[in-house]
């Protein structure tokens, strides 16, 4: 066991302090990996608030960790010390499910993927995320973060990358699609990064025009504001895709409208409450409204490689650990450009 300085939470509601935590020893397939970043997930404010149900605490959130490997274990292949990697929201998984054969390990089925924080690990004790100087993950669970890529922008990749990442992919974002991303958040930033990146001719439907000048920066085409009923006229039948990141409730019949024939509404963000939705508004068009949660390793490198290769690191604020509660209170109010990151030296 290594005992190391962390931010936690002690209690709902409660502020994050600093305090320690153990980490287990090193196994036979672990990584002991020095977090250099770590970045703040809207995801760490729910569950650190007990807005998700019940969580565990004390809570040590952070599912976006950038580090360099310091220690391995007698049979780790993929790593070795010295080299810069990341981990994102699973630490492990069952690896044995349809599922996890098909790199879905955020969708086991047998027994449920282990959370990098907030959840009970196989070996009953909890885990314990990135706000912390070190962590011990298994090697199948950890990625490679690659040279050209700087690692306190790299780590916001790992959660708000590859939701973002995983969904353009899968609904085929790239030349000669329109796609577009709904809210210019955390998320919404590297959607539209990535749209780009992947080709696609991206537009922004945001609240309001705000942050116009930032999403044509970030590689939009087209900047709309969702305040104004004339968005909806003049955009009617436009989108090949649509990926909503916020979670705000949507009028969702309103944004089918804005799909092609046969186009794609994928949410990534989720209102707490139950929609409401005339299914007319899919069947008309043959539309499809779907979801998509993170992805699985592999395909969390392979974002990692197609950002690299594409120099998109995340739009970050670097804060020190002292700072976190009013990141926080920030991030409640919309108030980041585009995703804040601790810089875990300072804890
Ligand atoms: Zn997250
Ligand atoms: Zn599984």
């Amino acid at each position: 066991m290594t005992t190391v300085a962390a931010y936690a939470a002690s209690a709902a509601k409660a502020p994050l302090e600093r305090t320690t935590i153990e980490r287990r020893a090193v196994r036979e397939f672990d990584v002991l990996i020095d977090i250099k970043f770590a970045g703040i997930c809207h995801s760490d404010i729910h569950q650190a608030r007990e807005g998700w149900g019940e969580a565990i605490f004390p809570m040590v959130p952070g599912h976006e960790i950038a580090g360099v490997v310091s220690e391995v274990g007698p049979g780790v292949t993929k790593f070795q010390v010295g080299d810069r990697v990341g981990v994102g929201c699973l630490v492990d998984s069952c690896r044995e499910c349809d599922n996890c054969k098909a790199g879905l390990e955020q969708h086991c089925t047998g027994g449920g993927s282990v959370g990098t924080y907030n959840a009970i690990g196989k070996d009953g004790e909890p885990t314990y995320g990135g706000y912390s100087e070190k962590v011990v993950v298994d090697e199948n669970f950890v990625v490679r973060v690659p040279e050209g890529l700087a690692l306190d922008e790299a780590a916001p990749l790992l959660c708000a990358g590859i939701t973002t990442y995983s969904p353009l992919k899968q609904w085929g974002a790239g030349p000669g699609k329109k796609v577009a991303v709904i809210g210019l958040g955390g998320l919404g930033h590297m959607g539209v990064k990535i749209a780009h990146a992947l080709g696609a001719e991206v537009t922004v439907l945001s609240q309001s025009l705000r942050k116009k000048d930032d999403g044509l920066k970030l590689g939009a085409d087209h900047y709309y504001a969702t305040s104004d009923p004339k968005t909806f006229e003049e955009l009617a039948g436009t989108f090949d895709l649509i990926v909503s990141t916020v979670s705000a409730p949507l009028d969702f019949g309103a944004y089918l409208s804005l799909l092609k024939t046969g186009g794609a509404l994928v949410n990534v963000g989720a209102p707490e409450e139950p929609v409401a939705l005339n299914l007319f508004s899919l069947i008309g068009g043959n539309k499809t409204l779907a979801g998509s949660a993170i992805g699985g390793i592999a395909e969390t490198q392979e974002m990692l490689d197609f950002c690299a290769a594409h120099k998109i690191g995340a739009e970050i604020e670097l804060i020190g650990a002292s700072e976190i509660n009013e990141a926080y209170e920030r991030v409640l109010a919309s108030d980041v450009r585009y995703r804040f990151v601790i810089d875990t030296a300072t804890i």
